[in-house]
């Protein structure tokens, strides 16, 4: 079989990056080497063994190369300082080849560039709001009289904060949950009025900086915000699957979501379930199957695991879920070399997955070229109405 066409396509393809997030100025406290980590955050320890992954290794080695820097992390952050950010962004951003991106800007980083600044090095950028941190800059600035919060005062202000934005301009693109990393995916549908505002205050009270530690007030917004999102049919982005040890993997299982998949009020929201949902794959890709509001979403993923899992995870997707459900995203953060290393890493992959697909029977190649243009550009094109 020739796949010289499959190979053209997955290499000159303008990407559609579906899911990022903020660059930070090259003095940020943020620490270089999460650049190549996953999970590993805060505990001196787990970084130290990080260097020891897979993907760790293998992303060193590409952004060294792509640098002709010295093999070393130290030799990396070297070349960065002598270069600059604007340099490196350039050079990050001209290998990736991203004709749009999509950025949640939801979270507080030091030094971080607003989301207009990475207009410089995609063509198009366009913002994703992240609901949770929403509700808690509006509870943590309070109302304008200084009155005390009650669950109306909150619904009204946060709905009205949401509806304010300018969905209809087309600056916002999505809306998106992490309610997986506050209390699992497990949405209460029926959560009470009375329970979203003991939850409430019991946030409150714990005072500042304010985090929504509490479920039945996660599941509150979320559900608000499912409302909005369906009557402004803005898809709705799910962290699912892995990320640090905060998240308790168990509860990001993409399976807790039945409920809110089945709730007839619901029954026209679009979903995205993040990061191939992994290690749950195969869940994803079964609720892609018989949710038609349900689409995927392998950022993190890619390039996060060995190449061996990057496989299994893109081809665990595409087990059962409709090929133009599923999209690329960089999911980069904080330093440029994530957006190449999502981008170098999806083309490769895509290609592998499909060259496979052709050799198993499952695809001819002509299919397999217009699946390769589906998955890293079209179905994004498609599912968040990017226009221009
Ligand atoms: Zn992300």
């Amino acid at each position: 079989m020739d796949f010289s066409e499959l190979k053209k396509t997955v290499d000159e393809v303008e990407l559609v990056d579906g899911h990022a997030h903020n660059i930070v100025a090259l003095d940020s406290n943020s620490a270089f080497i999460h650049t190549f980590t996953v999970g590993a955050f805060g505990d001196p320890d787990a970084i130290a063994f990080s260097r020891h992954t897979l993907s760790f290794k293998r992303s060193l080695r590409d952004v060294a190369e792509l640098y002709g820097s010295e093999l070393s992390l130290e030799g990396v952050e070297e070349y960065r300082r002598v270069s600059g950010i604007q340099s490196i962004c350039s050079t990050c951003f001209k290998a990736a080849r991203i004709s749009a991106t999509l950025i949640d800007d939801g979270i507080e980083l030091d030094k971080r560039h607003d989301i207009e600044w990475h207009k410089s090095f995609t063509p198009f950028v366009g913002r994703i709001l992240r609901i949770e941190r929403v509700a808690e800059k509006i509870l943590e600035e309070g109302l304008p009289d200084g009155s005390p919060w009650t669950l109306d005062s909150f619904t009204e202000a946060f709905v009205s904060k949401l509806k304010s934005y300018p969905f209809h301009t087309c600056e916002i693109y999505g809306l998106k949950t992490i309610a997986a990393y506050y209390s699992g995916l497990q949405i209460n549908t029926n959560v009470t009025e009375k329970e979203a505002e003991e939850g409430l205050i019991k946030v409150l009270s714990a005072g500042k900086p304010l985090y929504l530690l509490n479920k039945n007030l996660v599941d509150y917004i979320f559900l608000l915000s499912l409302e909005v999102a369906q009557s402004y049919d803005l898809p709705m982005q799910i962290h699912t699957g892995f990320g640090d040890k905060f998240l308790d993997l168990r509860l990001s299982n993409p399976l807790h979501l039945r409920a809110v998949l089945e709730d007839k009020r619901f029954s026209k929201c679009r979903f995205v379930l993040l990061h191939a949902s992994f290690p749950f794959s195969r869940e994803a890709s079964y609720l892609a199957s018989v949710y038609s509001q349900v689409y995927l979403d392998f950022g993190l993923a890619i390039p996060k695991l060995s190449v061996h899992g990057m496989i299994t995870a893109v081809k665990e997707l595409l087990d059962l879920a409709p090929i133009n459900k599923v999209m690329f995203s960089t999911d980069g953060y904080t330093f440029p070399e994530t957006f190449y290393l999502g981008a170098k890493n999806s083309r490769k992959i895509v290609f592998s997955v499909l060259r496979d697909a052709c050799i198993d029977g499952d695809l001819s190649v002509p299919e397999a070229v217009e699946a390769a243009k589906d998955i890293l550009a079209r179905n994004a094109v498609r599912f968040y109405k990017i226009t221009s």
